[in-house]
């Protein structure tokens, strides 16, 4: 008893790494083993997100329903991490009293104590922001498959109008290059092939070197790219103005480094960037693309928007279709615009009503949508180097899944053995969410392309 884990992990990859941190850290202090079922749990960690509209109603009321949880067996306990749990802190305690621990992403490391706290003492709270200590404190990460997250650095500096991680996550800190290339070899060892960084601001890492030097993200990729068995590098989420020429240049040099790129542009109005505080222009943003497409013309592209940002004009959001069919997107994720309580934006004036925003998503989702297809219909009868990750979750018994280096998820039949190898896939079919191909032949490839 009291050794069943369950984690509810809200929003993007940091938080889903962070989970999977929660886990590995509580395994090594308390043999704590991972439940898919809440009911046989004793501790239940709920990983919240404050990216989305209303997030804290949201996470109140999730609360709410876990409340019966706790009353059904006595003992157990119920924390609260993330985004959320760092913008509310002690509050959480107040509204829902059943809650035992709030934490923030910067102290899942000291979720040990903060269990024996809770069980001993009592309720607690400790979501500061303690530089680099978590990745000090974490144990050696597990690898649970051929692909593996790796987050390199937290926080961010850019104060973009519209967004709180700053305030939820601090300002940026970059892991050391040493303790980076570590955690790397280290789940090379265990079998894994591709590796994608981590960091709110990815592209902004300057490590520290043992030498008292710093090195940037494009020395961090050619180490990596050494690394033996690590034969493909994707990074993850990246802001333009940190998409330096030195890193474009490396996908001339690097083969490892994937076919893919994210880069979110938020606008294609200059007027909305500055209000955003984005830091660049529209004819900026196009420039770094173009070089990037110089060196790899195929290079699949996806990118973010935001509509519906206060005082964006109908002319500003023409601009922002225009942009978006020049720059021919592989891949896109569009939002509307929604205040979080406490950034600049929540208080500009221009505040424009929902159905505008509906309005607007709808025009830039279907303006979007059929480039997307056409890359997608491009592809059909080319063959594409796919790392095998798992069975499919239609067909699990017969099909495998994996993704192209250009991102795209591809299920195909094939042998369980093939898992973990990458696999030459003429692709045959284009579905809603992935695409379908049949294996030419599986090969272990030095190198990826
Ligand atoms: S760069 Fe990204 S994480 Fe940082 S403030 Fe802007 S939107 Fe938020």
């Amino acid at each position: 008893m009291e050794n069943k884990l369950y984690i509810k992990s809200y929003g993007c990859q940091m938080n889903a790494y962070d989970a999977a941190r929660m886990a590995d850290v509580l395994r090594e202090s308390h043999g704590m083993a991972l439940t898919a079922d809440a009911e046989a749990a004793d501790v239940v960690l709920l990983n919240t997100c404050s990216v989305r509209a209303k997030a804290e109603q949201k996470v109140y009321s999730a609360l709410g329903r876990w409340r019966g949880w706790k009353q059904r067996r006595s003992g157990r306990i119920i924390g609260v991490g993330g985004c959320v749990a760092s913008q509310e802190g002690e509050a959480i305690l107040r509204r829902a009293p059943w809650v035992d621990i709030v934490f923030g992403p910067q102290t899942l490391h000291r979720l040990p104590t903060l269990l024996d706290h809770a069980r001993t003492v009592g309720r607690t709270v400790d979501i500061r922001f303690p530089a680099m200590e978590k990745f000090d404190a974490l144990p050696e990460p597990g690898a649970t498959g051929p692909t593996a997250f790796v987050s390199i650095m937290e926080g961010c500096s850019k104060y973009c109008s519209f967004c709180v991680v700053p305030y939820t996550r601090g300002e940026e800190r970059s892991r050391p290059l040493d303790g980076v290339l570590a955690e790397i070899l280290t789940l090379a060892r265990q079998g894994v092939r591709e590796v994608t960084l981590l960091g709110q601001n990815v592209n902004a890492w300057l490590g520290a070197t043992h030498d008292g030097q710093y090195a940037d993200l494009a020395t961090l990729i050619e180490y990596i790219a050494a690394v033996p068995g690590i034969d493909r590098i994707r990074y993850t989420t990246s802001h333009p103005i940190n998409f330096s020429d030195r890193l474009i240049q490396t996908y001339a040099r690097i083969p490892e480094l994937a076919n893919h790129l994210h880069l979110p542009v938020q606008s294609g109005a200059d007027r909305i960037l500055s209000l955003m505080k984005r830091g660049y222009t529209v004819a900026e943003y196009k420039s770094r693309i173009h070089r990037l497409r110089r060196l790899r013309p195929d290079i699949a592209l996806s990118t973010d928007f935001i509509v519906g940002f206060p005082g964006e004009t109908d002319a500003d959001f023409q601009a922002t279709l225009r942009l978006a069919e020049a720059l021919d997107f592989d891949q896109f994720f569009c939002f509307m615009y929604s205040p979080r309580p406490g950034t600049p934006a929540a208080t500009l004036p221009g505040q424009l009503p929902e159905w505008v925003k509906k309005q607007r998503l709808h025009a830039l989702q279907e303006g979007l949508e059929k480039p997307a297809r056409a890359h997608a219909r491009a592809m059909v009868g080319s063959l594409q180097t796919v790392l095998v990750e798992g069975p499919a979750v239609r067909d699990p018994e017969q099909e495998l899944c994996g993704r192209t280096s250009g991102n795209r998820m591809v299920n195909f039949p094939g042998a369980r053995s093939w898992i973990g190898a990458f696999v030459s896939v003429r692709i045959t079919t284009v579905m809603r969410n992935c695409l379908r191909g049949q294996a030419v032949a599986p090969q272990q490839l030095a190198v990826a392309s």
